[in-house]
């Protein structure tokens, strides 16, 4: 069996300057910090936090007064930010730079006159956050039927924003079907899918063109992996989500010399090194050396929030 590794996979700049901004808050003010929703969508991340010291709450109210909370590197809605205001918590915001340009993109669209659509995955936090940061009435569009399905007349003043972490391809079609509805449509095209989105995706296209399984490491409710899992299972070869070594099934590696991995940007590298050594463990034969395809070498990095930056 040959083990082939995507590049680029796993962690993004938003994620590490998320789980970063963690660290710090307890490193200053010690622990507990309390984080509004998963930091980022990966249990392994949450757990190890939470080891340290950091407490995951799904409501503002379970904080308590005066405490520090993280927002997560999702978004938040402008009332989750005044909620925490209000309670006079320590509010601190992980929200990745670029979910707050597709967030200042939406306000200016909609300062603009124009009706916000917003091409997402209905109630995934990074699309309540978004929607939440405009006061005015969003328009959600998932797939490319759902186009047909808004109640807007073809000429009214329209612009669309998109979640980061979508699949290049569907978005592409969603946009076509809304400039030929919307003739006057303005919007971002593909550039609000984030460079670590893109950039996986290409790069699983790549793997999966040279393999036989397509191995995707990431949580299940991650939006970049799952869309990894299915571009490399629209590339033609049998592809699965698995969150560690633990979930892979043997079946799946019979008939498969050649298995490709990769992970989504919430991923740790050390999960995908498990899972290689899983591989490794399951198969009677010595492994062929791994192998890493060629791939982009990312250098992207977000500044740290000023109140946590190292001296
Ligand atoms: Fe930011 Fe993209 Fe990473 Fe999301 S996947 S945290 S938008 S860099």
């Amino acid at each position: 069996m040959q083990v082939i590794l995507a590049q680029p996979r796993g962690f993004c700049a938003g994620v590490t300057r998320a789980i970063d901004i963690v660290d710090r808050a307890l490193a200053i003010h010690g622990a507990p910090v309390h984080v509004f929703h998963e930091i980022v969508h990966n249990q392994w991340v949450v757990d190890d936090l939470r080891t340290r010291g950091a407490v995951f709450v799904d409501a503002l109210d379970d904080v308590p007064a005066n405490a520090v909370v993280v927002f997560s590197a999702h978004g938040v809605s402008r009332q989750v930010v005044a909620h925490a205001k209000a309670r006079g918590l320590h509010a601190i915001d992980a929200t990745c730079p670029l979910v707050s340009k597709v967030h200042q993109q939406a306000q200016r669209f909609v300062r603009q006159g124009r009706t916000l659509l917003m091409i997402g995955h209905a109630g995934h936090e990074e699309v309540v956050g978004t929607v939440g940061q405009v006061d005015a009435p969003v328009h959600l569009v998932s797939h490319t039927a759902d186009v047909d399905t808004l109640d807007l007349p073809g000429d009214a003043p329209v612009a669309y924003v998109t979640q980061t972490t979508l699949s290049l391809d569907d978005t592409r079609e969603i946009i076509a079907a809304l400039h030929a509805r919307f003739p006057g449509i303005v919007g971002p095209e593909v550039d609000g899918i984030c460079y670590a989105t893109q950039n996986r995706q290409v790069a699983v296209r790549a793997l999966a063109a040279r393999v036989d399984l397509v191995l995707v490491v990431g949580a299940r409710n991650s939006s970049n992996s799952n869309r990894l899992r299915e571009v490399a299972e629209r590339s033609g070869v049998p592809a699965r989500l698995v969150q560690d070594e633990h979930e892979i099934d043997p079946a799946w590696l019979r008939g498969a010399p050649r298995v490709g991995v990769t992970s989504g940007a919430s991923t740790p590298e050390l999960l995908v090194q498990r899972v290689v050594a899983a591989l490794a463990a399951l198969h009677p034969d010595p492994l062929t050396p791994v192998v890493q395809l060629p791939g982009v070498r990312e250098e992207v990095s977000f500044r740290l929030p000023a109140e946590l930056a190292l001296p």
